[in-house]
Order: structure tokens, then C-alpha cells, then sequence
């Protein structure tokens, strides 16, 4: 063999004991030669290197059987970590998560809407330094930053390239957030991020056509098929919140009459509301359809009904084997997903594929995306050197 393709073999190799460690974690050195046909010295000399390295570290001891111990291998906390930002209209969300998908330190920040992108950004780069600098967290151990957000992204330019909640059009935040920080920067569609963590690590664990629907600031939907998510040419695929459902509706804040989003998304019910009586926060208004008010009775009624027709619009073009409901408006009135659930299994679903998926709500909830924006920062540049 040619040095050159011992070289690659070797590195290949390695990769290959660190994920088996890392996805079945606590696992014995056996173990991962059995698995990998490679010969006990191999596995042995690479969870050396690995050990020394910092990555990996004996866990625990189990009866191997016949009196014998076995030892086992987990990760070392804190070895790799990455930052994960949630960016939305109100909030901005920063977490440091770590190889298995935890969140070791995180903050919430609000922000005003009408902050510009270059503050934003700005504003941003100091969050992250200032978390680092606090926690005591060194650099090297950072693989980079992910940032998840609502709208259309370039993932490979890094570039925002619309979003109707943050107001931007064409950011360059990748190039920007690592000008201000020294870290590699992934971005991308908040959903997107969500449905991979939820697929790491939530509700999804298993599961391989999974839909993820969002009901909150806006209505959007996520698709993982065979384990990867599913882009479309622009990465906008799964924009369903602005299907049009009525040519003569209301109009979106997108620019177009009768949008999916008009009949659920939180600032078209508040504005709705605010027709019949000042109603500040979608609080207020899930208090005035407790108490039965007719007009929040209806308006809510109505909402969930399109909620409904969204699982099924999904369902009928997808066909997934599992639908997660989530977004801001599911994480504070868990009783919206019993009620859609309700009308799915009943009348809105098509029939032949009521039984075909199961239903949950997501398990992450808000830390959703900072997790899963971790993640992807991890995916993209953690090189196992
Ligand atoms: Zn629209």
C-alpha cells in the first residue's frame, strides 16, 4: 500500500472509533473491534491517541464475564464544543453546546426589531467573546459558530438571503460574525437546525422521514429523508406558511394576499384581535378564548383548524413516517397540539394516511435551535485531525 493511501486509511480509521464512541457511548474496546472487523491492537493504539488527545476517557468497569473486567470508553465533557445562536425578531439566544448535543452555558437577550443587521451583528460578536471569556472556555476547544434564523439562507455563502421577520435582504453574516470573532461561522434556515436536533436528539431519535412543522412568529415546515435534511434549490424548502390558501385574503407580510401564515402566525392573530379590543400579547388572547369570548373562540377555532390542514398538506406532499409539532405558539399552549392531533385523526387528515405517521410534539422546545445550531457548526468543522 502507498504511504499515501496508509495515510488515508489511518485517519478514516480513527473517524471510525471516535463516532462509534460518540453515538454508543459507554462501549468497550471488544466492542468496537467486533464491530469494525479491525484487530484489537488497532482499536487499541487509536483509543490511546484519542485518550491522550483529550477527546475520549475510560468510564467505567463491567463484568466481561468469567470473573474478567471489561473497561469502557466515553467522551471527555467539554472536549469539542461549539456556539449555537437562535436569532429572531425579540430574542437572541446563545448557548455552548457540547459533542453530545448538551447545553453547557446559555443567555437570552431581547432585541429590538428595528435593529439593523450591522448592529445586530455587532452585538452578536460581543455576546459570544463575552460567554467565552465568563465560563472560562478556551478557544481551541470551539470548533465554530452555527446561527439558525428565520428566512432564506445561503448556507454555502453564508448569506442571509431574505428574512421577513429580521428585515434583512442579502447579509453577509458568516463572513461578518467571523471577522468579529475569529471563529467559522454555519448558518441556516431555523427550522432546518431544529429538525436535525430534534432528529440528534429529540423527538425524532429513529425516526428517518421526519416533518417538522412550526407554528410561532410565522408557519414553516422542516423535511429530514434518510437521515439528511432536504434543501430544494434555494435551502426554502418547506416554506409552507406561505402557500397561498385564499387569492382575496388577507394580506402577509410577505407582500401576498391569503398566505397559510395570515390564519395562524401570532402577529396576524393579534391584529386581528386588536379589531375587537386592545389585545397586546397572544397571552391575553389564549386567556379571552378560555373564558369563551365568541370572537377569540373563533379566531383561535380557526387557527387550529389551519394548523390542522397544514399536518395535512405535509402528510399528503411528504409522506412521513413522523410530524413534530413546534414553534412558539405549541411551546407555550401545549393543549394546541392535543386539539390538532384531534382534528387530523378525525376529519382533516386524508384518510388513507391518518395511520401512517405518529404524532409529537417537539422535545427540545425553545433550546431547539441553539442545540441544533451547535450541531451544525460541529458537522461543518469539527476535523478529527
Ligand atoms: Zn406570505
Amino acid at each position: 500500500m502507498k504511504k499515501h493511501d496508509q495515510d488515508f486509511m489511518k485517519r478514516q480509521n480513527r473517524l471510525t472509533v471516535f463516532e462509534i464512541i460518540k453515538n454508543q457511548r459507554p462501549i468497550s474496546r471488544a466492542s468496537i473491534a467486533k464491530q469494525t472487523g479491525m484487530s484489537a491492537t488497532t482499536v487499541s493504539r487509536i483509543v490511546g491517541e484519542l485518550t491522550e488527545e483529550g477527546y475520549i476517557q475510560e468510564s467505567e468497569q463491567v463484568s466481561a464475564g468469567l470473573g474478567r473486567k471489561s473497561t469502557l470508553l466515553g467522551l471527555v465533557d467539554g472536549s469539542v464544543l461549539s456556539i449555537g445562536i437562535e436569532l429572531d425578531r425579540h430574542a437572541i439566544s446563545v448557548g455552548i453546546v457540547d459533542l453530545q448535543g448538551n447545553i453547557v452555558c446559555s443567555e437570552v437577550y431581547s432585541r429590538l426589531s428595528e435593529d439593523s443587521s450591522t448592529d445586530t451583528l455587532e452585538r452578536l460578536g460581543s455576546i459570544v467573546l463575552e460567554m467565552l471569556e465568563r465560563n472560562a472556555i478556551k478557544r481551541n476547544r470551539v470548533v465554530g459558530i452555527g446561527v439558525g434564523l428565520p428566512g432564506i439562507v445561503n448556507i454555502e455563502k453564508g448569506i442571509v438571503v431574505f428574512s421577513v421577520q429580521l428585515g434583512w435582504k442579502n447579509v453577509r453574516l458568516s463572513e461578518r460574525l467571523k471577522e468579529l470573532t475569529g471563529f467559522e461561522v454555519a448558518v441556516d434556515n431555523e427550522l432546518k437546525v431544529k429538525a436535525l436536533a430534534e432528529h440528534l436528539k429529540g423527538a425524532a431519535i429513529g425516526s428517518n422521514r421526519t416533518a417538522l412543522i412550526g407554528f410561532g412568529n410565522g408557519v414553516g415546515s422542516a423535511l429530514i429523508i434518510e437521515g439528511g435534511i432536504y434543501r430544494g434549490e434555494m435551502n426554502s424548502a418547506g416554506e409552507i406558511g406561505h402557500t397561498t390558501i385564499d387569492p382575496n385574503g388577507m394580506l402577509c407580510e410577505c407582500g401576498k394576499p391569503g398566505c397559510l401564515q395570515t390564519y395562524i402566525n401570532i402577529s396576524s392573530l393579534l391584529s386581528e384581535a386588536n379589531k375587537i379590543r386592545p389585545i397586546h400579547t397572544i397571552e391575553e388572547l389564549f386567556d379571552a378564548y378560555r373564558v369563551k369570548e365568541p370572537w377569540a373562540v373563533h379566531l383561535i377555532d380557526r387557527a387550529l383548524m389551519y394548523m390542522s390542514i397544514t399536518v395535512n398538506n405535509v402528510v399528503c406532499m411528504y409522506n412521513p413516517d413522523s410530524v413534530i409539532l413546534s414553534g412558539e405558539l405549541v411551546d407555550k399552549f401545549p393543549e394546541i397540539c392535543s386539539e390538532v392531533k384531534e382534528l387530523c385523526s378525525t376529519r382533516l387528515v386524508w384518510e388513507p394516511l391518518r395511520e401512517s405517521f405518529s404524532f409529537h410534539r417537539s422535545e427540545l422546545n425553545e433550546r431547539g435551535v441553539v442545540i441544533g445550531s451547535g450541531l451544525l457548526a460541529q458537522t461543518r468543522f469539527f476535523v478529527l485531525e
